[in-house]
């Protein structure tokens, strides 16, 4: 695997620079043309790979069986469901590790078809697989670490995210981080991209009042250190 790529340098825009093409994902410059060839390469998938066979009861993409599951069932019923089981603190671990279950296959079965070495682009696919699949938009924020070893660290945020943004509709509040799933989602298809155990916090949350809901994501061995700098990525 690839040697990694430092995100963004003293002078780079806060939230970097949306390109001319690269349409889902709003990333430093550094990486434009690396995503641009891949929303080309999922562009074609989706163009060519992409056969509906209700006969079957059946959704084939690239071979593979997929479903369509409304973004509601994940940040409203389901949290509901397991609220009332398990409590909050249980809901939240298990709707995690739901999300990062999902982010972990998912990569494990596109990425194969990519053909993608390089760690930058192995992470990048991910976020722009989630616009594609419909329920992400990632920003990529200056100061990520894209190295496959214990350097490894991510800062971004998700603007609209479909979790905070279901849950306010809904007329509710929340006075923590709220956006487990999406958490767990991009731990897991980062962890699979660089061989790494990573894990993922929400340190800002656009259901509490954020501006929008920003995490970071760290090898799982760092987790008591990263955790005692949660206000210095919050205030950045
Ligand atoms: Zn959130």
């Amino acid at each position: 695997m690839s040697q990694g790529l430092l995100l963004g340098s003293a002078g780079s825009q806060r939230h970097g620079v949306r390109g001319d093409t690269v349409k889902t994902v709003e990333a430093p410059p550094e990486m434009h043309e690396l995503m641009e060839a891949i929303e080309a390469k999922y562009e074609e998938i989706f163009k060519t790979k992409l056969k509906f066979k209700p006969e079957e009861s059946r959704i084939k993409l690239a071979g593979k069986n997929v479903m369509f599951i409304g973004l509601r069932a994940i940040a409203i019923d389901l949290k509901d469901e397991l609220d009332s089981v398990l409590g909050e603190a249980g809901r939240n671990l298990l709707i995690y590790r739901l999300g990062q279950s999902f982010g972990r296959s998912e990569a494990e079965r596109i990425l194969p078809q990519m053909g993608l070495d390089e760690l930058p682009a192995r992470i990048a696919a991910g976020p722009i697989w989630a616009a594609y699949s419909g329920f992400a938009r990632i920003r990529f924020l200056p100061g990520s670490v894209l190295e496959p070893n214990e350097n490894y660290f991510l800062l971004y945020e998700y603007p609209n995210n479909f979790e905070a943004e279901l849950w306010k509709k809904e007329g509710r509040t929340a006075t923590e981080p709220l956006c487990y799933f999406n958490a767990g989602y991009s731990s897991g298809w980062c962890s699979v991209a660089a061989g790494l155990e990573l894990e993922a916090e929400e340190i800002l949350c656009e259901a509490k009042g954020d501006k929008a809901c920003r995490f970071i994501m760290f090898p799982a061995s760092r987790r008591m250190e990263y955790m005692e700098r949660l206000d210095e990525f919050g205030n950045m």
